[in-house]
Parts: structure tokens; sequence; C-alpha cells
């Protein structure tokens, strides 16, 4: 019961790469940032395992980030002339590569750390990917012209890497689609159908993460004006609950989003957010185990999957691990009070 799991990223170790940034430079090249990259997926599998995670990821200790880490490996994509753009409805700025020709995949994507995180856990594997919608979102385009087109080219590639993620071993691959929150309408008249083409022909369990970003002061700053209630989720979930796609990730703890909207997931397993990845403030077991009883109002016992708001990349790494901690234990207890 409450299965655990993190959305996906861990902060990055100092000696690997610039902390606290979204878009850190790395610390060493070539042969010596690839051990760097192994060294720092088996340290997280293994903090992870210790905190009593069921589900472990690879912490996206490979990608500098978690749209352009994908993108690196696209044919078709500028990455020598990036531009400034407003992301998320010009939430912030990014600078970004442009694509400048048809898209294919230059080879595999993450086979290495897949097969790294693999051969070195028991537990279930988790594997994050950027949601199509998303990568549009955080890309210029100077050929395709037309979102709609772009956001389904790249649902082909992803679903390539997707199928080969799922021959690796991997149990559970999760699209990443922060834009859905920004975009509702576009993400119930096209986000949902272009992720199932991502997600196509997968048999490996499938889930979407749909958050209000990473704890940054953009962030932050934005969700102060989205007022008393946020039901971005009301507009979407409709849509996934319809969808072939089975697990969904959302914000819960400490956000402002009427907890009641789960309900609008009926028949899917839903990944709660119990710790917040927006504040450096270790939650407390009970906190954690008192989000679970919260949102078992509303999501059956057996769907109730605890996770984190969002990814843990941007945090200090103390706070992080500590953060890892307090999702096992609360779980756990809430295993003894709700069981
Ligand atoms: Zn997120």
């Amino acid at each position: 019961m409450f299965p655990t799991s993190i959305a996906g990223s861990l902060p990055k170790p100092a000696w690997l790469a610039e902390t606290q940034k979204l878009w850190p430079q790395w610390k060493a090249q070539g042969d010596e940032l690839r051990q760097a990259k192994a060294d720092a997926t088996l340290l997280w599998i293994k903090a992870q395992e210790d905190a009593g995670l069921d589900i472990v990821t690879d912490g996206e200790q490979s990608r500098q980030h978690f749209v352009h880490g994908f993108l690196e490996q696209v044919q078709g994509i500028d990455f020598e002339h990036k531009v400034k753009m407003g992301i998320r409805d010009n939430r912030y700025d990014a600078m970004v590569p442009q694509v400048v020709a048809p898209l294919k995949l230059k080879g595999r994507v993450h086979a290495f750390e897949a097969q790294l995180a693999r051969a070195h856990t028991k537990r279930k594997l988790k594997f994050t990917l950027p949601g199509p919608m998303t990568i549009v979102d955080t890309v210029a385009d100077q050929h395709y012209g037309d979102k709609v087109k772009m956001a389904f080219a790249f649902a082909e590639l992803l679903n390539q890497e997707a199928l080969a993620l799922q021959a690796d071993g991997v149990d559970i691959i999760q699209f990443d689609e922060p834009a859905f929150n920004v975009y509702m309408k576009d993400a119930a008249d096209w986000g949902v159908k272009a992720l199932e083409r991502a997600a196509q022909g997968l048999t490996c369990t499938t889930a979407v993460h749909i958050c209000y970003g990473y704890g940054i002061k953009a962030n932050l700053d934005w969700k102060d004006t989205l007022g008393q209630e946020w039901r971005q989720y009301e507009q979407i979930f409709p849509a996934l609950a319809a969808s072939s796609i089975k697990q969904v990730s959302l914000e819960c703890y400490h956000s402002h989003v009427p907890p009641h909207l789960m309900k609008l997931l009926e028949g899917k397993d839903v990944m709660v957010g119990v710790i917040d990845a927006a504040s450096d403030a270790i939650e407390t077991p009970e906190q954690v185990a008192d989000t679970i009883g919260a949102a078992l109002q509303f999501v059956p016992k057996q769907r109730l999957f605890p996770c984190t708001n969002c990814g843990l990349a941007p945090m200090d790494r103390e706070v992080a691990l500590k953060k890892l901690q307090a999702l096992g234990q609360g779980a756990e207890l809430a295993r003894r009070r709700y069981g």
C-alpha cells in the first residue's frame, strides 16, 4: 500500500555541476563527466533506497535540464544558436535551441543512465521524459510553423526512446507536462493526444506529471497570481481520465489545488504530492501521513501513490535528502494508520 516515489529530478552534487540552478554548467568533460554522472546516479539510487522509497529514478543526473537533455540527441535542432524565448506563457525567459529541419533521433538518448540504474537496483525503476507539449514550449520553431504538427513530430521521437527504455527494463515511463497547467485548452484539445502518441505501444506503466513548476522565484511569483483556488487541473483531468495513460502525478501539499479535483481522475493511479518542492522546510512524517489521509477522501487506497509535488533539482542536496526520508517515513506511518 502507498508505494512511494519522487517526481523525478534530484540535485546534482557540487562535483558534477553547478548547484541550485535549473540549467547548471557541468564541472567536467568527456569521459570524466560520464563517470561523474554515473557516480551521481548510483549515489542517488542508494539514497532513495535507504529512504525506503519503493520506486526509484536516476534523479536526472545525466541531463542538464529535463527538456534540453532530450533535445541534445535530436537531429534538426540547432544548439549552437540559442535564442531567448519567454516560456510557459512568458512566465520566464530561457535560452532555447531552435528547430531548423525535420526532426529525427540521432540514436538512443538515455540508454546510458537507464541501463546503469537498472543494473544497480532491484526496486521498481521509473524514468522521466519531457512531454511533447512541454518540449514545444521550450524550443524555438524555425521549421514546422505549426505547434501541433511539431508536437506530434516530437511525440514520435519520444515514443521511439520510450519503447527502447522499456526494453532496457524500465518499469514506469513518466512524461512531464508542466505546460498542461498553462495551456489548459490546448492540453485538452491536442496535448493529451500527443502524449498518447508518445506512449503508444508501451506495455509498461505509463504516467504523466503535471505541476506548477520547480521552486524557482518566477514560479513562486506566478503562483501568487493564481488566486485562492488553483483550478487548472479541472480543465485537463477529464481528458486524462479518458486517456490510456495509467498514472497521474499532481501537486497537493501546500498548493491551492482543491483536493476534490482528484476525483476527476477516477480509474487512474494518483501520485499525490505530499512533499513541497518549493520550500526548504522539511516535512514531518506526521504531515506527510496527514496529507495522505486527506487525499484518501478522494482517491481509493490502492490507487494512492505518495510522491513529491515536483522535481527537487534546484534544491540544496541535504534538504532534498531529508525530504526523501520524510517521504519514506510519512508513507510508513500512513500504512500503519490507514492500513
Ligand atoms: Zn514538476
